[in-house]
């Protein structure tokens, strides 16, 4: 097996740097971890940058989400119990890890978007646009240009960076804190990435037509211990 040389570990160091996942402590042990998937991906004839997206790929959301339970509770107990935690749960616990370290945050107190906004959905019951039935509508659509730049309403971590055909089209969702998450719809363009952490006012992307959408516009939602709050309830115009 050939092991990884300088710049490639280099690279992968900024990778977790920029994912927000360089929490002291852990940083050697996964560091190794990812070094050592990235060279058993290279064996079955990946190239480096192929292993690399794999081995980045492995640890998306769902084992994330198992996970997290169980490795909150890990963290009250020693370091040899810490050692053993798997790949996936070492990640978790990274990023249940930064989003704590992040202190006190703020609601989703900002606007998505910048400069004079146009409501044209509000929250609540409405007759849907395309499927013509009565549905809770669980945010509030801002009418906007293609291309138009959408912001993070408050600090925080990427926790989903997702294209769907229907539905949301190109969607990202961001953990606040322990309360609030932010999903932001129907976008053209995303320039985050899961693990990613922001700021209030972070361009994360730009207003589409994606999914099931009849003309360009951001569908915005504010979600409060899992529940739909009304938007308009956090942000002043
Ligand atoms: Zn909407």
């Amino acid at each position: 097996m050939n092991p990884l040389n300088e710049q490639q570990i280099v690279s992968i160091e900024k990778i977790l740097e920029e994912k927000g996942l360089d929490y002291g402590p852990l940083k050697e042990e996964l560091l190794d971890h990812i070094c050592c998937q990235i060279e058993n991906e290279m064996t079955t004839g990946n190239l480096f940058s192929q292993a690399l997206q794999k081995s980045l790929d492995a640890f998306q959301e769902d084992e994330m989400k198992e996970l997290q339970t169980q490795t909150l509770s890990l963290l009250n107990k020693n370091q040899t119990f810490m050692k053993r935690l798997s790949f996936a749960a070492l990640i978790t616990f990274m990023v249940v890890a930064s989003v704590t370290l992040l202190g006190q945050i703020d609601p989703p107190d900002r606007s998505p978007l910048n400069g004079d906004i146009k409501i044209t959905s509000a929250f609540g019951m409405r007759m849907h646009p395309i499927y013509k039935v009565k549905k809770k509508h669980n945010g509030v659509d801002f009418k906007a240009d293609p291309g138009t730049p959408v912001y993070a309403t408050s600090d925080g971590v990427v926790v989903k960076v997702e294209d769907q055909e229907k539905g949301y089209g190109k969607h990202i969702v961001i953990q606040h804190d322990e309360q609030f998450k932010t999903l932001y719809a129907q976008l053209s363009r995303m320039d985050v990435e899961v693990g990613q952490k922001v700021k209030k006012g972070t361009l994360i992307g730009a207003v589409g037509n994606s999914g099931a959408s009849t003309g360009p516009h951001l569908h915005y939602e504010v979600i409060k211990d899992g529940k739909y709050e009304n938007p308009e309830h956090y942000f002043r115009p």
